[in-house]
């Protein structure tokens, strides 16, 4: 277990305690919690927690990795790389080939990591491309799965096939949650990802040791649990019927 906290961490880093503040009032917002749960993300993130990170890439284009690499608020890059410690990833990790391989084979047999899948899976006769140190993806999928506590798939290719699973999907690429089936999984849509929304999730985690709710489609329901339109605040005159039809007329200046 690390000594620091993500706290500590950040603090060191030079996040104010205003800006953490901030960044407690974000969570608790985007994970639609009421505010009296910000102490409780606090005190989650306050502690020193080993939360271990793999982070596998298959068929994709890396776009939801440099999502997060470059997302700026709340310093999700600190937050996941510095503290919780991606121990395996293959376009950030310092290490290369057997040691590499070796780091990721000790994270899966100590168990009790989230596993983070980017792009699709090929499967069946496709199964061989994306090849790592011997293994297939779904071999290295199935490895990995099997000891973590969660898997989160980000992106459209990982949570549903992506562009790779476009006719005639030469790869017979699939996606995760067709694949594990003993483990829950999160999916994060978007191409790419809102990385906020893995923040989000990791800090859920930390916070109540499991995923947040979700849909039928695996979905976090703080994310998409609701359309746009239903919060605009011209909802109300949608469902009655009033509309504007042409600039200046009653209903535009009426404010429909
Ligand atoms: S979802 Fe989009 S950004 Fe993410 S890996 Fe696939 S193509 Fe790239």
């Amino acid at each position: 277990m690390p000594e620091t906290s993500i706290q500590q961490a950040a603090f060191q880093q030079g996040v104010s305690r205003r800006d953490f503040l901030k960044f407690y009032s974000m969570m608790a917002g985007v994970l639609a919690l009421p505010r009296s749960y910000m102490g409780e993300i606090e005190k989650a993130l306050a502690t020193p927690a080993r939360l271990p990170v793999i982070w596998l890439e298959f068929q994709d284009c890396a776009g939801c990795m440099e999502a997060l690499l470059r997302a700026t608020q709340p310093t999700v890059s600190q937050l996941v790389l510095d503290v919780l410690s991606v121990d395996y990833h293959e376009t950030i990790m310092a290490a290369a080939g057997n040691l590499a391989e070796e780091a990721k084979q000790a994270t899966i047999d100590a168990g009790g990591y989230l596993l983070v899948i980017e792009g699709s899976i090929p499967v069946g006769e496709g199964e061989y491309y994306c090849t790592i140190g011997g293994k297939s993806a779904l071999q290295q999928l199935n490895e990995a799965a099997a000891n973590a506590v969660a898997v989160v798939a980000v992106g459209n290719c990982a949570a549903y096939g992506g562009w790779p699973i476009a006719k005639p999907n030469p790869t017979n690429a699939t996606f995760v949650s067709d694949l594990v089936k003993d483990k829950p999984v999160m999916n994060l849509p978007r191409c790419p990802y809102n990385p906020v929304n893995l923040t989000a999730a990791v800090v859920h985690f930390l916070t109540f040791g499991e995923l947040p709710a979700m849909d039928d489609k695996g979905r976090p329901l703080f994310a998409y649990g609701d359309r746009i339109h239903d919060n605009c605040p011209r909802r109300g005159h949608f469902d009655a019927g009033e509309f504007v039809v042409a600039w200046g007329d009653e209903g535009h200046r009426k404010g429909w």
